[in-house]
């Protein structure tokens, strides 16, 4: 069991965002704001994935209308994401936003800052204070050693953070922010040992799927494993229901998630193996399909290692070749012709 940092429950709509709250997915419509009908259709598409929060983007007045209509057509809590202009900002808040991201440091007046925070505090909403090391000025080069590298964004974020606190209010949620897979985990533990408030956790430039999953999976998983951050955001380019489904993967793998759907263990293959086990899988991937019960299946490729691998699973199967073997929670149960391994393990699962 994963013990999670202590942290206060920050409301977002309908969500808490905090350690007495599941681990909040979020994720962003890759369309224009302006563009309601598609944002509306991709965010129910994100919901029916798993996300449980949506941030657009609200550059311009056009779409903090549009932000506003959005609002009105979906019952997930949506974030708005401001940059550079105060007016939006207060807007989207105005429009109904349950959260807005915001990066002080690209609002030039501080008095522009204490108007937003104002008005969040007059609609009770919360407001994401992000740090990004890309735009601290003083961060720009690559000769900035590592450890000046992190305490300059959390002296960043030391600032923002008091100037809110100053003004009263609290319901915050902190993000820092780097493309760097370690220097996000190294700014994050700071953050964490710094400050009471909850964490949003995410690499900060999205990659192509392909490269981004690995990075991002590997900051996110670390920090969560050691109890830090309360809400998740995976950025791969394209379609974002993929950041929301890695973000399940991620939050499943740590057993964080309540999850109905069956796990499929295959193992890696060898030099012992005999038959075509990733095929096998593959099928056996089909029998699961629709099964909403938190099953495991395994399918291992030998009976020298695969029963001691699939221990832990609730049904398995050793292939050998033209047959295999069925393993129910540890202990052999049949051996079967290869024609009918999937049905005796379909029958099998509906005994489970
Ligand atoms: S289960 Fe058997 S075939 Fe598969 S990796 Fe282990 S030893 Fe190799």
């Amino acid at each position: 069991m994963i013990r999670r940092r202590k942290t206060p429950l920050i409301r977002v709509g309908s969500v808490g965002i905090g350690s007495r709250a599941e681990i909040a997915i979020q994720s962003m419509t890759k369309v224009s704001t302006t563009d309601v009908g598609r944002c509306v259709r991709q965010i129910r598409r994100l919901v029916a994935a798993g996300c449980h929060l949506v941030r657009l983007a609200v550059p311009t007045k056009a779409d903090s209308a549009a932000f506003g209509r959005i609002v009105q057509k979906v019952d997930v809590p949506l974030i708005a994401d401001i940059h550079f202009s105060p007016a939006r900002a207060i807007e989207a808040i105005e429009a109904g936003a349950a959260k807005i991201r915001l990066n002080p440091g690209n609002i030039k007046k501080r008095a522009d800052i204490l108007r937003i925070i104002d008005c969040a505090a007059a609609h009770s909403i919360a407001v994401r204070v992000g740090v990004n090391e890309a735009s601290i000025r003083d961060l720009k080069g690559p000769s900035i050693p590592e450890k000046r590298r992190v305490s300059l964004m959390v002296k960043e974020m030391t600032r923002y953070v008091r100037l809110f606190e100053r003004a009263g209010f609290t319901s915050l949620v902190l993000s820092a922010k780097s493309a760097d897979t370690l220097r996000t985990i190294q700014v994050n533990r700071a953050i964490a040992e710094a400050f009471d408030y909850p964490i949003h956790l995410g690499l900060t430039h999205a990659g192509l799927p392909e490269d981004a999953k690995v990075p991002s999976s590997v900051a996110i998983g670390c920090l969560l494993a050691e109890g830090i951050g309360d809400t998740i955001r995976v950025s791969l380019a394209g379609d974002p229901v993929r950041e929301v489904r890695l973000g399940r993967e991620i939050l499943k793998s740590l057993g964080m998630i309540r999850d109905l759907s069956p796990e499929l263990i295959v193992c890696p293959t060898c030099g012992r193996c005999k038959v075509e086990v990733v095929a096998l899988a593959k099928k056996v991937k089909q029998v699961l399909k629709g099964i909403d019960k938190p099953v495991r299946v395994a399918v291992m490729g030998c009976i020298v290692n695969g029963p001691g691998e699939a221990a832990d699973a609730d049904l398995a199967i050793c292939a050998l070749k033209g047959k295999g073997f069925i393993y129910k929670h540890g202990r052999k149960k049949a051996v079967v012709a290869e024609e009918k391994l999937l049905d005796t393990l379909a029958d099998e699962l509906k005994k489970l």
